[in-house]
């Protein structure tokens, strides 16, 4: 057998060579752990690569096998295989979400995703590293060390889901799953090169998924083309009993404005001020023009709140975190250290099991959530993030997309942020709204632009209104000029 052409595959291609016999699930899953050898090391987007990766492998060979004898096709995902951010339940395994307190610990049972994914026949390789509990914006929060950037390894692969990002960028998966409150798969894609996918709010079960804020959080696909999220999209969404917060397919009957094509909106004020780098400007004014040249009308928008954004999503996000962490208090689950009472010995195991950031956000939560300031944080913020979401909705009366920049930089050095938590945070200001909003948003790499000598990812966010993913991946598809 020739060697396999990872670059270049898709999860399309690659079910059509399994289908044709030009290799086996064996031999993909082989040529994805040799490849994850030679460059884990530097990167690190894997924290664990799970012995039994060649056993799912051929567990649907056999299938394989069995189904081309039965002259019947198979599902896409079948012998595909994936690469999981290390807060998803994934039973048997260690499930640490990249933090001490969990290190040991091991899944009692599957997350939804990843019954769905087996049902499907998708081969499990391994772990992948994020921030501690998806706080952060570049994997530096990760108690294992950070993912670098397959692009330059002196930048960071962007957060919270580097790992998922990194690993796809690196040929060490054909997709991978990641987790999104605030950006955390939109911006390591990005960063990385590849697409990310944050589905509606609701439309992908949580059920096994380590909650960080429970009122954004969502599980999405990060993969090398819009097509191939499209597939996972597909395979993991759906209505699940387990988690209350899922809706059925069509609960949000989603009609475009555009005659032909969908109209895209670009909130020109928001993209104002110097913030954001010339160079990430300059490619999403040339992808606007791409888009143009290929039939789209493009509109000046006005969300005349969107500026407050951020700052909603950092009173109600660490609300969220510091109720969603009480439940580490080192008597269910993973590290216990003794203190001199029962108080004390919640106190021991958190400071000895949280890291730095956790901590600062579980203070901010306690504290816009304590009695006196309640209604001065939280209550205000919830009313903010209602008017935000009134914009999106008026403003997709008039438009189908809405397109902005993914991050306002490209993959920053590593470090380079670490002192100052509010300039991480403001990697987030085009992200969180999606999550604020419930609205489903993706990623697409849009060009390249080159610092010191090398190239650096761009990334182009579209959104779309409440249960119109569809609608993203068409564009997405024309954009790419994906068949
Ligand atoms: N970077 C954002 C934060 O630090 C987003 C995190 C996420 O989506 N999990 O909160």
């Amino acid at each position: 057998m020739t060697k396999i052409d990872l670059k270049n595959l898709t999860i399309k291609k690659a079910h059509e060579a399994l289908k044709k016999g030009d290799f086996t699930s064996v031999q993909l899953t082989q040529a994805y752990l040799d490849e994850i050898k030679l460059k884990n090391k530097d990167i690190n987007a894997y924290l664990e690569v799970y012995d039994n990766a060649l056993v799912y492998a051929e567990m649907a060979d056999k299938k394989i096998q069995d189904a081309i004898k039965a002259k019947k096709d198979f599902s896409s995902l079948l012998g595909i295989p994936c690469g999981i951010k290390d807060n998803i339940l994934v039973k048997g395994h260690i499930a640490s979400a990249s933090s001490k307190i969990l290190e040991n610990y091991h899944a009692t049972y599957d997350a939804t995703v990843i019954q769905k994914l087996q049902q499907e026949g998708a081969v499990f390789i391994g772990r992948l590293n994020m921030d501690e509990f998806a706080m952060g914006g570049s994997t530096e929060n990760s108690a294992y060390g950070v993912t670098k950037n397959p692009y330059d390894l002196s930048r960071v692969a962007g957060g919270s889901s580097g790992g998922s990002a990194a690993a796809v960028a690196m040929q060490g998966a054909l997709f991978t799953l990641g987790s999104d409150t605030g950006g955390s798969i939109r911006q390591p894609a990005s960063f990385c090169g590849v697409v990310g996918l944050k589905p509606t709010y609701g439309a992908v079960s949580r059920y096994g998924v380590m909650a960080m804020g429970s009122s954004l959080d969502q599980i999405g696909p990060i993969a090398n083309t819009v097509g191939d999220c499209e597939i996972v999209f597909n395979a993991i969404k759906g209505k699940d009993i387990k988690d209350g917060t899922t809706i059925s397919e069509n609960t949000y009957p989603s009609k475009l404005v555009g005659k032909k094509k969908p109209i895209i909106g670009v909130p020109r004020d928001f993209l104002k001020g110097d913030g954001i780098d010339k160079e990430v400007l300059k490619s999403f004014n040339e992808s606007l023009e791409s888009f143009r040249s290929k039939g789209y009308e493009i509109k000046d928008i006005a969300l005349p709140n969107i500026s407050y954004s951020l700052m909603v999503y950092y009173v109600l996000m660490p609300a969220e975190v510091s109720s969603n962490m009480a439940r580490f208090d080192g008597v269910k689950y993973g590290l216990h250290k003794d203190g001199a009472n029962v108080i004390e010995d919640y106190f021991e195991t958190r400071r000895a099991g949280f890291g730095r950031e956790v901590i600062r956000r579980i203070l901010l939560g306690t504290y816009v959530l304590s009695s006196g300031y309640y209604d001065a944080y939280y209550n205000r913020a919830n009313a903010v993030r209602q008017m935000i979401t009134n914009d999106f909705l008026k403003a997709f009366e008039g438009v189908d997309i809405i397109a902005t920049p993914t991050a306002p930089s490209t993959a920053f050095k590593i470090g380079e942020k670490t002192a100052d938590p509010v300039a991480m945070y403001l990697e987030d200001i085009f992200t969180v709204t999606a999550n604020l909003t419930g609205l489903p948003a993706i990623s697409i790499p849009c060009g390249l632009t080159e610092k010191e000598g090398k190239k650096l990812p761009i990334g182009l966010q579209l959104t779309t209104r409440h249960g119109a993913e569809q609608t993203l991946f068409s564009a997405g598809k024309d954009f790419l000029n994906e068949k």
